[in-house]
């Protein structure tokens, strides 16, 4: 899931929520910028 976060009160929230508010806003401040956070992607890399 892509996660988004706002600029402005800096909560972070996701796609779904964002399209609940109907339209590209964060739904806890209605600021318009924010920044696409990609899913955290945990490696494990094998020590050798
Ligand atoms: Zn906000």
């Amino acid at each position: 899931m892509v996660q988004y976060k706002c600029m402005r009160c800096g909560n972070t929230f996701t796609a779904e929520e964002m399209i609940k508010t109907l339209g590209v806003r964060c739904p806890y401040c209605d600021a318009r910028i924010m920044f696409k956070m990609p899913p955290l992607i945990v490696r494990r890399v094998k020590a050798r």
